[in-house]
């Protein structure tokens, strides 16, 4: 059966004809004979390829695969596209740009093993969860030479070195997605076709190496995905005047340190913590008085051990190697151990009542020894920051004694420090080994994995701040292809007024709006003594109800209108989490202690302290204030971001997770729609609709549809002129048109009504 599209009444006048009215376009009897088909919603919201029976005016008979017979809206009725464009490798090549179109082009290639397909400018990615025959050193020789022109990470990064040496300019390749996406293994895929250019020091074997590292330390297994990174990373890569690798330098954003302390049921907490445990020598096991995993209980409150198919002692076997190779010392890689082992050790740490205001001391056994043996420091030190706080009043210091809960508090929080600093020194001694030497030009190439776009049944200050993250690329993004559209409109002399984008500039406000912005507000409760989340919330209503983005929520929750749909954040633990207050005694106890920490503390540590004040005061900003809340830090380190972004050529890769069970061979299309939305796809896909998406130059357009003309002009005159004359004579609306000096622009789904005219005549 020949496949045909179900004009859209709102972009084709050719509905007309479908319905029986009047219309402009020469009736094509064989419409009538062939079974149309068209895409129909089946009631779970999946669409579905159907045989048009009949249409009478607002109804149509439509006929699926499996032989049943339905009655629909007309109107519901979403064009399908010819069966030539299956499977086509760039989306835009789509007569008909809809929805249900895009998701049968990408599931087609998808169970094809072909993940990647071009939506214009973006590559999108979909996970396979198995391995494809896709990668290696044949494909990467291919797209260097060029005889492979598929779209593939390899051709974009092959694109973004010929852009950087071409333009002198420098490039990012910008990767997101959800998480368990594919956004690390797609970096990796483009990190390896970079290593492949050669560097000749073997600087970009040491590049390929930072990654298990990075993962042992940064990632974990979560209910999505059995290697989350819990951190974002953007890794700049810099070249020789020869194009060969030079160097290389990490940064690193928001690692979830509560992860070190707490995780749900069924997950695990960092990596190295297992690997550690599962394949330390006797000899190194002995040293750091270490045990099995299940012996702590930080590790032990998941319930989760193991991770089906990976083996942690073999891992630990891999991260020492790759420590080895970026130049981390043995002596060095065996106090990380030690203070890995400390940070599990402290978990142990459990307390009694001492007194009847039932303020608690820690129990003098084998937890609280070992950590003091670990961090070198006293047992009695070690008790003491654990069980009191000292402050300042006026001149005098005076000592409070802590309760249950603030013991604990204080003792995760210390174990939650440590285990930050040591991420951050690792990342910093990483850029050492690779720092880039005296040859450098300059020209770099960064790739960006950074978490995605997230919206739970709640969400909390993480996902508040990966939001706002995800806002601000999002506007790189559109800003980018618009200008890109702008450009070649501009270029071929076209009127760009036509074309209305909107922006997210409004939801970006309501966030950095100074001083009445959700951060500023934020900041500010924090500093209040008596400050708490819903005081916070409170403001929140107070202040901002007239932004459109914003709408306050019962009690202590407000919602956010962000481009990829409302997010309610609930502010349960907002403040703490932005103070992230490490108290003056378990600093001083750091910098005192005998082990490797005062060395890797020594850069981190004024930006930890808290002032010795009465209280759980906290300063945000005036002459005195020695620690920035987290979430200005990570505004200052996305305000830096953006700005280096700002300065590259960027190439786009979107991530899609085809179903939530990692498993291959199923493609869930809501869930894969929701992701094309919040990822910017459909955006591409809106962005070009509201432009002119399909462009064909005036010789090609004449050559394939002059023969059309009722008079014959075909032979007598230019190709702009044959253009005009074909467009006229069918009638197309002139703002579904435009014409350009060199190319006509059209709407969506224009060509598809002449291509049928053509086929049928
Ligand atoms: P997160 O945000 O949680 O870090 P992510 O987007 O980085 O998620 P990955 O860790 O890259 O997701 O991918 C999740 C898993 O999917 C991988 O561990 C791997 O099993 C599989 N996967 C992803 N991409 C590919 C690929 N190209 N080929 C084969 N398997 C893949
Ligand atoms: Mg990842």
């Amino acid at each position: 059966v020949m496949k045909i599209w179900i004009p859209c009444p709102h972009l084709c006048p050719w509905y007309q004809h479908f319905t029986g009215s009047a219309g402009g376009l020469t009736p094509v009897p064989m419409l009538q004979k062939k079974k149309l088909q068209s895409w129909f919603q089946l009631s779970n919201g999946d669409w579905e390829l159907g045989k048009i029976l009949s249409t009478t005016g607002t109804e149509s008979v439509i006929s699926p695969p499996d032989g049943k017979v339905l009655k629909v809206k007309t109107e519901s009725l979403v064009p399908a596209n010819p069966d030539i464009l299956d499977g086509v490798d760039d989306l835009m090549q789509l007569s008909y740009l809809n929805e249900p179109s895009v998701l049968y082009n990408l599931q087609y290639r998808y169970n094809r093993d072909m993940i990647y397909t071009k939506a214009g400018p973006v590559l999108v990615a979909i996970n396979p969860f198995k391995e494809v025959p896709l990668y290696g050193n044949n494909y990467i020789e291919a797209y260097k030479n060029k005889s492979m022109e598929s779209p593939h990470v390899y051709a974009i990064t092959d694109t973004a070195i010929r852009e950087m040496i071409r333009d002198e300019v420098n490039q990012s390749i910008i990767i997101s997605g959800e998480s368990g996406a594919g956004k690390t293994e797609t970096a990796k895929i483009a990190m390896q076709y970079l290593a492949a250019l050669g560097g000749g020091s073997g600087i970009e074997y040491e590049i390929l190496k930072t990654n298990p590292i990075l993962e042992a330390f940064g990632n974990a297994k979560t209910l999505r995905n059995d290697n989350s990174s819990r951190f974002g990373k953007l890794i700049e890569i810099h070249f020789s005047e020869t194009g060969k690798i030079s160097g290389a330098k990490i940064q690193t954003f928001l690692l979830e340190k509560s992860r070190v302390v707490q995780c749900m049921e069924g997950e695990r907490s960092y990596h190295i913590f297992y690997q550690l445990c599962a394949g330390a020598s006797p000899k190194l096991r002995e040293k750091i008085s270490l045990k099995i995993a299940s012996e702590y209980k930080y590790l032990r409150q998941s319930n989760c051990y193991t991770i089906t198919g990976v083996n942690d002692a073999e891992r630990f076997r891999v991260v020492t190697e790759a420590l080895d190779i970026v130049h981390v010392s043995k002596e060095d890689q065996e106090s990380v151990f030690a203070m890995l082992a400390a940070v599990l050790w402290l978990g142990n740490v459990s307390f009694s009542v001492v007194d009847n205001e039932n303020h608690v001391e820690p129990l003098a056994d084998e937890g609280l020894t070992t950590v003091a043996k670990l961090i070198g420091c006293n047992v009695g030190e070690l008790k003491l920051a654990l069980s009191t706080r000292k402050m300042r009043v006026g001149n005098d210091t005076i000592v409070q004694k802590l309760s249950l809960s603030q013991a604990i508090d204080t003792r995760d929080a210390l174990a939650k420090s440590i285990y930050s600093c040591l991420f951050d020194w690792l990342v910093e001694q990483v850029n050492k080994s690779l720092a880039v030497g005296k040859r450098r030009t300059g020209r770099s190439i960064s790739i960006l994995d950074i978490y995605g776009f997230e919206s739970f049944e709640r969400n909390s200050f993480e996902q508040f701040c990966i939001n706002y993250a995800n806002e601000r690329l999002q506007q790189h993004f559109n800003r980018h292809l618009f200008k890109l559209e702008q450009e070649e409109y501009i270029q071929d002399g076209i009127d760009w007024t036509k074309v209305d984008f909107d922006d997210n500039q409004d939801c970006l406000n309501l966030f950095e709006k100074k001083p009445l912005g959700l951060l500023s507000l934020l900041d500010e409760e924090s500093t209040f003594p008596n400050g708490t989340d819903l005081t916070f919330a409170n403001k929140l209503k107070q202040h901002l109800n007239s932004n459109s983005c914003f709408r306050g929520e019962r009690g202590k929750a407000f919602s956010v209108s962000h481009y990829a749909g409302e997010v309610t954040y609930d502010t349960t633990g907002f403040l703490e989490k932005n103070r992230d207050l490490l108290h003056m005694d378990s600093i001083q106890l750091l910098s005192s202690c005998s082990c490797h920490l005062p060395q890797i503390f020594a850069s981190n540590m004024l930006a930890q302290s808290e002032k010795p004040v009465v209280g759980p005061l906290y300063k945000a900003g005036g002459a005195d204030s020695q620690k920035l809340s987290v979430a200005t830090k990570f505004k200052g380190q996305l305000f830096q971001l953006m700005q280096r972004l700002e300065n590259t050529t960027p190439h786009f890769i979107r991530c899609i997770k085809p179903n939530n069970l990692q498993s291959p061979g199923s493609y869930e299309q809501g869930l894969v729609l929701q992701q094309l939305r919040c990822c910017g796809v459909l955006e591409v896909v809106r962005i070009s609709r509201s432009g002119f998406p399909t462009r064909m130059s005036h010789q090609k357009f004449a050559r394939r549809y002059g023969f059309l003309l009722l008079e014959n002009v075909a032979y007598s005159q230019d190709p702009l002129s044959i253009s005009v004359a074909i467009l006229h004579q069918f009638d197309i609306l002139p703002e579904m048109y435009q014409v350009g000096y060199t190319k006509l622009f059209f709407r969506t789904g224009q060509i598809g009504v002449l291509e049928d005219t053509r086929n049928h005549t």
